[in-house]
């Protein structure tokens, strides 16, 4: 079995750069997981809201409680 990872544009919700990140197919529809900002390095909430054979869905927030 092939490990696919899906590759998806974001945008950070604290510097408003757009960026991709790979989102592994193993996530289920309803998780998070935190990924860094590859242009700022602040902590992303990405939350997975629809996964299928070839499209992710995905949502970003900010880290509450957690600003810079
Ligand atoms: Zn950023």
């Amino acid at each position: 079995m092939r490990e696919e990872l899906s590759e998806k544009n974001i945008t950070c919700p604290y510097c408003w750069e757009t960026f991709s990140v790979l989102i592994e197919p193993s996530l289920e529809v309803g998780e998070s997981y935190i990924e860094d900002c590859y242009i700022c390095c602040r902590p992303i909430e990405i939350f997975i809201a629809h996964n299928s054979h070839d499209s992710v869905d995905i949502r970003v927030s900010r880290i509450e409680g957690n600003e810079f």
